[in-house]
């Protein structure tokens, strides 16, 4: 805090207005540099493997630039995340390239670029693969993703015998260990081992070690079946953040203990089913950048419908965070300009959409607020700019990276012109 005014990366938030107005993204360099390191650090314990930055959560060049820079990975889920980590000078041997539908144009690229690892999710797309790989004598290293029904909700796993979703093979029903097959074929696509992903926002750790367990002893029933043993193992990401009261508030100390949970697990079912210790990949995303992130927003309209609530209006909204309109997300926002003072009203913070539906937050504590006032909405890092949209023709913000009291603005905000840059008026339009 300084005079009263949030800081964040040693700058003051009201400073940061002034510089770059609002709404505006702020991160904090420092902090995604550290848990980067944190992971890729505790991994080695385990031994071989790598990180793969989740960049679905928060893409941008910079982003991609201070991943190569720490010496991680980044997985990509389209060929636009594909172009933009390119583009940024990333390494593509590095590269973990997903999706549960990639274009045939995305496919192309990913092997043109030559990017290390293709996470196959279907057995058509595996096809296509060996064709474009094959057409340019390449070989391209793939993991299979299986689903071996673990779900993880927050504080809670549950084992379904029937998983639904459209990711992943099932192991449950015959799926997986039939596409192990198909692939095994195939000559220009090498089948390395399996990914797996059990869902986001994770806190308890045994559904790590539970995961790991099942996705292995399906790894011994191939080896039997097949001779196959997998030479790496992608665990996904989903490790849990602290957005709002109520939630834990993990350290780095929780982040290691959950990746040391899934080092104990994976070496306990390696010995049980005698299968060779694989490489190890892990995708963290959300606990990378999510508490990294703030949002600025400055406090317009004020309407009070009593015996009801009280809006507090900001000059951003579902365009630049549609996470409470998606999933009811719940934030926590301070008053920037006046953080020294106690919340002692609940208010409901609205956006600026014409949709009554545009809230980022329900039942939020802050002090007395009023118009022209500094709003900070916290732990905006992940899935916020990375889901940002033009809905109502609005212009996605900027976003800054702040360290050491210096900021710098990573991605410009869009003007109009940008946002009408692709509309076109044909004949008899003009
Ligand atoms: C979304 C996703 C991640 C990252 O999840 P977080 O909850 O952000 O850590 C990692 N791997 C896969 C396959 C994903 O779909």
């Amino acid at each position: 805090m300084n005079k009263g005014h949030l800081t964040i990366g040693g700058c003051d938030c009201e400073d940061l207005r002034k510089e770059f107005g609002t709404p505006l993204y702020v991160f904090d360099e420092e902090m995604i540099r550290s848990r980067m390191r944190l992971f890729r650090d505790t991994l080695a314990e385990y031994g071989e493997g790598i990180v793969y930055y989740a960049s679905k959560a928060f893409s941008c060049k910079a982003i991609y630039a201070v991943a190569r820079q720490e010496g991680i990975g980044a997985d990509v889920v389209s060929g636009g995340e594909l172009y933009t980590a390119l583009s940024a000078g990333f390494p593509a041997e590095r590269i973990c390239m997903h999706g549960n539908n990639k274009l045939p144009r995305e496919i192309r690229e990913a092997i043109e670029s030559g990017v290390g690892r293709m996470v196959v999710d279907s057995v058509e797309e595996a096809e296509e693969i060996e064709r474009e790989a094959a057409a340019r004598g390449k070989v391209q290293k793939v993991l299979l993703r299986i689903n071996p029904g673990v779900e993880a909700h927050t504080h809670a796993y549950v084992q379904t015998a029937t998983p639904d979703s459209k990711f992943g093979f099932s192991v449950s029903n015959g799926s997986a260990k039939e596409a192990v097959s198909r692939l095994l074929k195939l000559k220009n696509v090498q089948l390395t081992g399996y990914h797996y992903h059990i869902g986001s926002q994770i806190f308890e750790k045994e559904s790590f070690a539970v995961a790991a367990e099942k996705v292995l002893a399906f790894a011994a029933e191939m080896k039997d079946a097949f001779s196959f043993e997998p030479e790496e193992l992608n665990a996904g990401g989903g490790f849990g953040v602290w957005y709002a009261a109520g939630d834990p508030d993990l350290k780095d100390g929780d982040y290691r203990t959950f990746l040391r949970t899934l080092f104990g697990a994976i070496g306990e079912g390696c010995a049980r089913y005698g299968l060779k210790k694989p490489r190890l990949m892990v995708e963290p995303g959300r606990s990378v950048v999510g508490q990294a992130g703030i949002t600025l927003y400055t406090v317009g309209a004020i309407k009070e419908i009593p015996g009801v609530r009280k809006y507090l209006a900001i000059d951003g909204g579902m365009f630049d965070n549609p996470r409470y309109c998606l999933y009811q997300s719940k934030y926590t926002a301070v008053l920037a300009n006046r953080a020294d003072e106690e919340p002692t009203e609940l208010v409901s913070l609205a956006g600026k959409c014409c949709e009554s539906g545009d809230l980022i937050g329900v039942n939020m504590a802050l002090p007395k607020a009023k118009r022209g006032d500094l709003v900070a909405v916290l732990t905006t890092g992940a899935y916020n700019y990375s889901m940002a949209s033009n809905y109502n023709r609005n212009g996605v913000p900027p976003v800054i990276f702040v360290k050491n009291g210096e900021a710098r603005l990573v991605v410009r905000g869009q003007t109009y012109e940008d946002i009408a840059r692709c509309d076109l008026l044909p004949d008899g339009l003009k």
